[in-house]
């Protein structure tokens, strides 16, 4: 392929490589589009459609301060302006509404999306190849010059004036979990799209990128455990929602973390991953029932129940905490210890002490009261890992070995303040920095992103499409300077 002729390759079509895609064609670049599955749209397709991210971002600073700042921002900042260019695309979005306690957004079809991106990316001539997964990067003199795909079993080149990566993340592959994220990644069960197995972590980061902070860090849902049987088309009917108005009791009859802590139920379900077969109970009273399962949004606590008993799972009833404790021992909960556990919980909320309960329980410190009491058998889940590449603001990839310098960075590289470097009374303008310096022609997107939700979560489709489109937009320009100067 010639220099003139080097296109913007995009590997992943989910919604980051999608709005990546579909943003650097309209910004006049050549874009070939590669996805490893039969066809587009990636764990958007599964996905609830809400587009939302928090209200204030001094509050996601506050919630997720491990988080990277300027990543951060650029999702807030830029969520409103990329809704309008979906909505410009003809995608339709419900009203604004609350989202969890700390955010709003607007609920769109993800399917009808999907098509419509889809439908844009070769209506303005992109080219897309379907089954076709990246699998290494080329590399010249130091920039990215290409990409290595696999298709029907053979490695194709494909010549790339820029790269951008958005191949979803590393949560279907069990050896990344297991190095980074937990000892046994059989306590996970898989609730996004199957393709996306940390190819783009793995090509990216052989050629010596940056993996950012938060990789022992994901997003998900607690699911209804087997025996109940749950396709990726279930997980919605599937997903709990409502651990934070619980008392989680795992498989050795013990409450094992705050279930109220962060914004959602991401925060249980990663504890949850932890305890003994990623397995726990949700135990619960009558007046749970007809609470909704998120603030704002989601359905009643009795409908996830109902559901789920459809798809078989284990959905215990009785009219005593004893009783129920009886009947979670039959499926392996030692029965003296759980009752201890629930009784001491009570006890603790009812006699004032609600500060002395370890582990901690922050919020809703509603005693078990009302029978009959519930209890459904629930394992956690991953949907996608919050650690990944890091990425500068630009969404361009870092390299993993930086520079020590005494001088202020430039504004648009990576500068750590090694505060231990600093004399007495130094500047902290001009200290002693870190710099890693961005990989030329790599860009990534979407959850190939690393640590922007950082333990609590911030929303998954407004990072995919806000940094999608930010990467398409530089990925275009530096493809266009890469045609003009050879
Ligand atoms: C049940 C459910 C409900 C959800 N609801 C919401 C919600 O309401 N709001 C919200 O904000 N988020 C929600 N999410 C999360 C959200 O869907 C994701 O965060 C988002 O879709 C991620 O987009 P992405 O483009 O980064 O990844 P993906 O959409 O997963 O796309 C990655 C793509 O890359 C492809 N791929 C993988 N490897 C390769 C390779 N080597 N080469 C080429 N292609 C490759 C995959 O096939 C896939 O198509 C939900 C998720 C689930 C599962």
């Amino acid at each position: 392929m010639s220099q003139s002729t080097q296109p913007v390759v995009v590997c992943g079509g989910g919604l980051a490589g999608l709005s990546a895609a579909v943003t650097a064609l309209e910004a006049g670049a050549e874009v070939t589009l590669i996805e490893k599955s039969p066809y587009l749209g990636g764990t958007a397709l599964l996905s609830g459609g809400t587009l939302w991210t928090f209200k204030e971002y001094d509050k996601i600073r506050e919630l997720i301060p491990a988080g990277d700042p300027a990543l951060q921002w650029v999702v807030h900042d830029t969520l409103p302006g990329a809704r309008a260019w979906l909505q410009g695309l003809g995608v339709k979005f419900e009203d604004i509404g609350q989202m969890l306690h700390v955010g709003h957004g607007h609920v769109m079809d993800p399917v009808g999306a999907i098509g419509l991106l889809g439908a844009r990316f070769k209506a303005i001539g992109g080219q897309l190849h379907l089954e076709t997964g990246l699998h290494s990067l080329v590399m010249r003199e130091g920039v990215v010059t290409g990409v290595r795909a696999l298709h029907d079993g053979r490695i194709h080149d494909i010549t790339a004036g820029a790269v951008v990566i958005a191949t979803g993340g590393f949560q279907g592959n069990p050896e990344l979990l297991g190095r980074y994220v937990l000892r046994e990644p059989n306590n996970l069960m898989l609730r996004s799209n199957y393709w996306s197995t940390g190819d783009g972590f793995i090509a990216a980061t052989q050629i010596g990128a940056a993996a950012s902070p938060g990789l022992n860090t994901f997003y998900g849902h607690a699911l209804a455990a087997p025996p109940a049987r749950v396709d990726n088309t279930q997980f919605r009917e599937a997903g709990q929602h409502h651990g934070r108005l619980c008392v989680a009791i795992n498989m050795n009859g013990e409450r094992f973390a705050d279930e109220t802590e962060s914004t959602g139920e991401e925060a249980i379900n990663q504890a949850l991953a932890h305890q003994p077969g990623g397995l726990c109970f949700y135990v619960m009273d009558d007046d749970h029932m007809e609470q909704m399962s998120m603030q704002g949004r989601g359905a009643l606590i009795r409908v996830i129940l109902a559901r789920c008993q459809k798809i078989g799972a284990t959905v215990l009833q009785a009219d005593t905490l004893e009783t129920l404790c009886a009947a979670m021992a039959l499926h392996g909960v030692p029965e003296a210890r759980a009752l201890a556990t629930l009784k001491d919980f009570n006890a603790a909320l009812e006699g004032g002490r609600a500060d002395e309960l370890r582990p901690a329980r922050l919020g809703n410190r509603k005693p078990l009261r009302k029978p009959p009491f519930r209890a459904i058998h629930v394992k956690a889940a991953i949907t996608f890992t919050m650690g990944g590449l890091a990425v500068d603001e630009r969404a361009r990839v870092l390299w993993r070995s930086g520079t020590t310098s005494h001088y202020a960075p430039v504004p648009t590289e990576r500068a750590f303040v090694d505060q231990s470097a600093q004399g007495e009374g130094a500047s902290t303008a001009i200290g002693h920095f870190y710099r890693q310096m961005p990989v030329q022609g790599l860009y990534a997107a979407g959850n190939d992103v690393g640590n922007i939700s950082h333990f609590a979560y911030m929303g998954g489709l407004a990072s995919a499409l806000t940094m999608g489109r930010n990467a398409g937009r530089n990925a275009a320009t530096l493809a266009s300077v890469r045609k003009r100067v050879p």
